[in-house]
């Protein structure tokens, strides 16, 4: 059975692709995941995210924003900067932008400052945000209330809570991108129990790839290398969960993140 999945968090830009980025364009393609969103992580990785989706059109798009490890480079120049980004056409989303009080790699208060200005500009340009939030819930929230009614959509992304922060988000009327954070029954017990929470027209699924390669993949790369071919794996575990077909959650998943980043401009697979 032929699936259509479409990756909302791929840092296809990472070094770890460098040798090999177009066999795992082509891999992920054989696997179902016709469309990428390339998520940029500072204002060089955005701008080389947008470049990349330029380059590929039919399969990839990106997001410019600075993560919050970041925040203390996000100076006013590099504002400007990311906005004129958020401009180009390839460019559906905002972020990765948030609070991240975990590392606390740029202080809190260079981390609030950035992410406000962030959602300023998300808001002008039109375009949808997507979040990153660790152990930050309380001023995360405060933030993106201030700016909720001037943005139009916003997506939690690798989100691995339980049901509580997800009735929180959902308050805020935001998407719940799934990682496969899923698939680990260690880590991810309180996610497992909220994923049948995920209200069908909210649900969207990603990789971040390079990053948190599903725990149960089988056989298990080497590498550790997480691919945007796994997204399949993923989209089983939660069609599991949910009690629904795989089908079904290809399916309900695309339909969202086609409306979430507005691509019914673009084509999606052949
Ligand atoms: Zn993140």
């Amino acid at each position: 059975m032929k699936i259509s999945l479409i990756d909302i968090g791929s840092n296809l830009t990472h070094e770890s692709f460098d040798a090999d980025r177009d066999a795992v364009l082509a891999r992920a393609l054989e696997a179902g995941v016709d469309r990428q969103i390339v998520t940029g992580t500072d204002v060089e990785s955005s701008r080389r995210a947008a470049d990349l989706a330029a380059a590929h059109p039919t399969m990839l798009s990106s997001t410019a924003g600075v993560h919050p490890h970041h925040a203390a480079a996000l100076t006013a120049p590099r504002l400007e900067e990311l906005s004129l980004l958020l401009r180009r056409p390839e460019v559906v989303a905002a972020g990765e932008c948030g609070l991240d009080y975990y590392r606390n790699l740029s202080p809190p208060d260079a981390q609030r400052a950035a992410f406000a200005a962030q959602l300023r500009i998300a808001a002008a340009a039109h375009k949808p945000v997507f979040l990153h939030q660790r152990d930050a819930h309380a001023d995360f929230a405060a933030i993106l209330r201030e700016f909720r009614e001037r943005l139009t959509r916003g997506v939690a992304h690798c989100f691995t809570g339980g049901r509580s922060l997800l009735e929180e988000y959902l308050a805020l009327d935001l998407y719940i991108g799934v990682t496969g954070w899923v698939n680990d029954e260690r880590r991810g017990g309180a996610l497992r129990e909220a994923v049948p929470h995920i209200p069908a027209d909210r649900l969207m699924l990603e990789t971040d790839s390079p990053y948190l390669l599903p725990r149960d993949l089988a056989p298990h790369p080497k590498s550790r290398r997480n691919e945007p071919c796994h997204l399949a794996h993923i989209a089983r575990t939660v069609a599991e969960l949910r009690g629904e077909s795989l089908a079904a959650v290809a399916a309900l998943t695309t339909r969202n993140a086609v409306r979430f980043f507005d691509l019914k401009e673009l084509e999606i697979g052949e």
